[in-house]
């Protein structure tokens, strides 16, 4: 430990030179700590105002994105255009006791017949921006979703009850709680909290905000997405062998944006298990470890369950990293069916299937994420693993975490066969590393620190010639 201080010292005094040659025996923590004010915030999520929350989105009836959004429905409390008017009020009162700090928007369109959509029809998505609080980070992104469309058992029925509490209220429920909690904190860059329509029709919502959103940040080269958090059933279903201790993490391995040129160098170097999704899984699994969210986060290495999808792959397709949070075991006879009892088997999406506390448990688990990473430096930028010459050691590349609030930053590395980052460095105030370690064994990553030990997502290096 006094090696590895004054090995910081000195890294430090070489900052000018801003390259380091790292024996491996001195070593960070990969775990990272818990910052009171997150911890602080989480306290506040509440279980009341979830089961509150998840009540007043089944009271109308049906969510259908199919069903009635009319005057006249919207003021009979039932139908989809109900429902989203409810949640565009809750968020600006949410907005409202933080003093105007949110601007909550709806982002409308018309959806063309398809499949699921016999004619044409307006979906909304409704969402709430805290803006970061330092200009030059403000256009980082990070995003929580769920989706408030629900369906029974036919996708096409338009009136009949659908009460998604778990399928999508519980999701909902927590872009809700998120914002409702987090809108009180001040984080550097900006966090936003959704609600998409269309999921069950083709995850036509997601698939036209991620599309928004990409086009933005062609336009305007400072915007970033950095990460998403979709919710897609987190009810915690309260079936016998529900596991209420954990919650499922998907996310995918060869990223579906990835280019011909990317795939290449995922067969060649073995990068299957490497997009920037896997990456956010499995800082989602540190930030499970740092706080006591009440359920850990199980990371499932795969995009989805088998035959579904959901609205975190609308975002993988644009090239975002997004990964999807899911109850450990679901109960098919609360999804997607008509509410009912058959041969003594009770059928249907109601509430008294939803563990509110659960919920709120996986609320927090998002809070802790989203907060740590808006409150992170931006990862550093254009990280490159040196390999024009034939060696034993691995010298690391990269230019400084834009935005300005980087201090220092850590190589990490693991086993080719490892899960999860094992090792950790701190290479300080540096932007040039080489580590005693021979770059064809592990898999490298930079992250970037700021001064009160908040960590960036990592970046895995692209070789250079
Ligand atoms: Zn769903």
């Amino acid at each position: 430990m006094l090696h590895f201080r004054g090995l910081r010292r000195f890294t430090a005094s070489l900052a000018a030179l801003a390259s380091v040659v790292m024996g491996c025996a001195a070593q960070s923590e990969t775990k990272a700590a818990a910052d009171p004010q997150i911890a602080a915030a989480l306290r506040q999520i509440s279980a009341q105002r979830i089961q509150a929350n998840i009540e007043k989105l089944v009271s109308f009836g049906t969510r259908s994105t199919l069903s009635a959004q009319d005057e006249a429905s919207i003021a009979a409390g039932r139908g989809i255009g109900a429902a989203r008017e409810w949640i565009k009020a809750e968020f600006e009162r949410y907005s409202k006791d933080c003093g105007g700090c949110m601007e909550v928007k709806t982002d409308s369109f018309t959806e063309e017949p398809t499949e699921r959509i016999p004619k044409a029809t307006e979906i909304t998505n409704v969402y709430a921006v805290l803006k970061g609080t330092d200009a030059a980070n403000a256009k980082r992104i990070v995003l929580v979703t769920g989706h408030y469309d629900s369906r029974n058992s036919d996708t096409l029925d338009v009136s009949g009850d659908a009460p998604g509490a778990n399928d999508d209220g519980s999701g909902t429920a927590v872009s809700l709680e998120c914002a409702r909690v987090l809108s009180k904190m001040k984080v550097p860059a900006t966090i936003i909290f959704l609600t998409v329509a269309g999921e069950e029709q083709g995850l036509n919502g997601s698939r036209h905000f991620a599309q928004m959103v990409k086009e933005k940040m062609a336009k305007d080269q400072g915007w970033g997405l950095e990460a998403v958090l979709n919710n897609d059933i987190v009810g915690g279903d309260k079936s016998a062998e529900q596991d209420h201790s954990v919650v499922r993490v998907f996310s995918e391995g060869v990223p579906a944006a990835a280019t011909e040129q990317d795939l290449r160098r995922i067969r060649g170097l073995g990068g299957e298990s490497d997009s920037g999704s896997r990456q956010l899984a499995r800082y989602i699994a540190d930030v499970g470890r740092a706080y006591d969210a009440g359920v850990k986060p199980v990371l499932v290495f795969r995009l989805d369950r088998y035959l579904r999808g959901g609205d975190h792959y609308s975002f993988n397709q644009q090239g975002f990293a997004a990964v999807r949070f899911t109850e450990f075991r679901e109960d098919f006879h609360h999804q997607h069916q008509n509410v009912r009892v058959e041969n003594g088997v009770e059928y249907g999406d109601s509430l008294k299937f939803v563990d509110y506390e659960y919920v709120a448990r996986v609320a927090r688990l998002n809070a802790a994420t989203l907060a740590s990473l808006a409150a992170a430096p931006a990862p550093p930028a254009n990280v490159h693993l040196l390999t024009k010459d034939l060696e034993n050691d691995s010298t690391l590349t990269w230019e400084s975490s834009p935005g300005g609030l980087a201090a220092e930053y850590e190589v990490l590395w693991r086993a080719t066969t490892s899960a999860e980052w094992e090792h950790a460095q701190n290479v300080g105030n540096a932007t040039r590393a080489t580590m005693k370690l021979s770059k064809d064994n592990v898999i490298f990553a930079v992250r970037a620190v700021d001064q009160a030990g908040h960590r960036s997502l990592p970046v895995v290096p692209v070789p250079e010639r």
